[in-house]
């Protein structure tokens, strides 16, 4: 049977407390042990199923865990406190001093600043390259390269990762390639094609009602367990855990994901062919004419569409502000990072969530300054939300 992530969550069945129909919520710091030898065992590892103190595992961030290593096809995965959390500890439990690192150029600005800014405090360095040039990304590979890491879908630019020739790269070389799939939860799942790591921000799609921050490290059970270890876990000792409550409610928001998926595909889909058919300069991946659209085919779970976020070009950054503002004003919209809302949110990535990067390497990269990015929201009438904004562009001579 085909791999579906949504039915691989739904068939996940846990009972509150009290046969609740969801999973009671633990609201307890710390456990109690019946005997002492137990708690010793408990601290060397040796024993499953129990806990012992919330920074290390939680029934809550179990169950969320669980769930989401469901989507991912992975033997489980850890919850953390952010998509930083997340990335960071990874980074930090496969790289020691001295160690390299060959990661896309186009990353979230706050891992682009990590691997460039504070990694090199350790004696971490890293080769930003273009991921869709696989010989390039060998080429960078040394003795000390510990991890290959890329976003399935590239922030800002929607470039599109080969998850197979990447992995078979990684494969070769013996390391693991290390995935951030935040831009496409249920479109693709990487572990799947081959990643051996793959990582969320829950705080964009998958929690979906930007009113939290989460993440999450989906994979092997050796991986996630060497991450929890007490003695020298990067998750475990960096200290970045999520709040009992908080997992409990990502957990509730998991279960519309596949519906929401879809319709912000849609709806992206559907601007994007109509500003395509206008000759604007719009990039989504599930146009033909998107240099990674053939790519991403080939990976994708279809019925999950091309995802929800798109590029425009506008051409100059003025423009774009104004814009930006218009569509505020018309309640198209906010001026907002991050993604996943039903609100459509937009921001010109150049000033705002790519800002660590230079302007030189914006440039090279093909970040121009006209670009918004969106994440199209829930609109129920995407073809009213269509004519208004082409009306806000052509009053602003856009
Ligand atoms: C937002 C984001 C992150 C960081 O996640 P936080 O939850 O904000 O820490 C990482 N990667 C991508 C692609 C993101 O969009």
């Amino acid at each position: 049977m085909a791999f579906d992530p949504a039915n691989n969550i739904q068939d996940l069945q846990y009972f509150g407390e009290f046969g609740g129909v969801n999973p009671s919520v633990s609201d307890s710091s710390t456990y109690t042990f019946l005997s002492a030898k137990t708690m010793f065992d408990t601290f060397e590892g040796n024993t499953e199923g129990c806990y012992l103190y919330s920074r290390h595992s939680s029934p809550s961030n179990l169950y969320l865990g669980e769930a989401l290593a469901a989507m991912e096809g992975t033997e489980t995965a850890n919850v953390t406190a952010s998509g930083m959390g997340a990335i960071t500890a990874v980074i930090l439990q496969y790289c020691d001093a001295g160690s390299h690192i060959v990661s896309g150029r186009t990353v979230y600005g706050g891992t682009y600043a990590f691997m460039k800014n504070f990694l090199p405090r350790l004696d971490i360095s890293t080769s930003f390259v273009d991921m869709t040039a696989t010989e390039k990304v060998e080429a960078a590979i040394t003795e000390k390269t510990k991890m290959l890491y890329c976003e399935v879908v590239s922030n800002p630019l929607l470039e599109i990762a080969d998850m197979q020739s990447l992995s078979a790269i990684a494969k070769k070389h013996g390391i693991p390639l290390v995935v951030d799939n935040t831009f496409s939860p249920l479109t693709i799942a990487p572990a799947r094609h081959g990643a051996d790591v793959v990582i969320h921000s829950l705080t964009k799609f998958i929690n979906g009602s930007s009113d939290c921050v989460g993440g999450v490290v989906c994979g092997s059970k050796e991986f996630c367990l060497s991450l929890k270890d007490v003695n020298d876990g990067a998750g475990m000792l960096l200290g970045s855990t999520m709040d009992s409550l908080r997992a409990a409610s990502i957990l509730k928001n998991l279960r519309t994901l596949h519906i929401r998926i879809k319709k912000h595909s849609e709806n992206a889909l559907f601007l994007a062919e109509r500003f395509r058919e206008d000759g604007r300069k719009v990039v989504y991946p599930g146009l033909e004419s998107h240099r990674g659209h053939q790519t991403l085919k080939k990976q994708m779970n279809p019925e999950y569409g091309y995802g929800g976020m798109m590029t425009l070009d506008v051409g100059s950054l003025d423009k774009a502000n104004a814009l930006m503002e218009r569509m505020q004003n018309e309640n198209l919209g906010y001026l907002a990072v991050s993604l996943g809302f039903y609100k459509t949110l937009f921001s010109a990535p150049g000033t705002s969530t790519s800002s660590e990067i230079s302007r030189e390497e914006q440039e090279e990269m093909g970040l121009t300054d006209g670009l918004i990015r969106f994440s199209i929201g829930l609109d129920n009438d995407i073809e009213r939300t269509y004519d208004t904004m082409k009306a806000c562009m052509q009053k602003l001579g856009i």
